[in-house]
């Protein structure tokens, strides 16, 4: 059974900008903590580029399955604000997820922290 996550997935990309998922890793090797190389960008929503090379094919919704698409946020990272109170990233509203990304992404902002699972 597929894990369901409790906030949904905006397709913010901070999970892929951070590290690379198991999946990625085996496919394309290297150093986990880093951008994705199949990430790809629409202005300020993400893709992965393997799921999309996907679509249309026979193996659409199994590749989809395997990457937990419609599941939810699942990423495990806290922010703390301005006031130095922890949140968890994944509860965040949409447009603070994708400000917070795109301001990691620019370079301005290294404090996002990953909680090991
Ligand atoms: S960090 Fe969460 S909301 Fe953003 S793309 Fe990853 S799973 Fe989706
Ligand atoms: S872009 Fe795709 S392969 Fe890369 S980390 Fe994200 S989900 Fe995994």
């Amino acid at each position: 059974m597929i894990e369901r996550f409790p906030h949904p997935c905006n397709s913010c990309g901070y999970c892929c900008l951070i590290q690379v998922c198991p999946i990625g890793l085996s496919i394309f090797g290297g150093e986990k903590y880093r951008p994705c190389p199949a990430l790809e960008w629409q202005g300020t929503q993400s893709r992965c580029g393997v799921v999309e090379k996907a679509k249309g094919t026979p193996h659409e919704e199994m590749v989809k399955q395997a990457f937990g698409i419609d599941t939810g946020c699942c990423i495990k990272a806290r922010v703390r604000d301005v006031h130095g109170n922890m949140h968890d990233f994944a509860s965040l509203p949409d447009e603070v997820k994708i400000s917070l990304t795109q301001r990691y992404k620019a370079g301005g902002i290294t404090t996002i922290q990953r909680v090991k699972k």
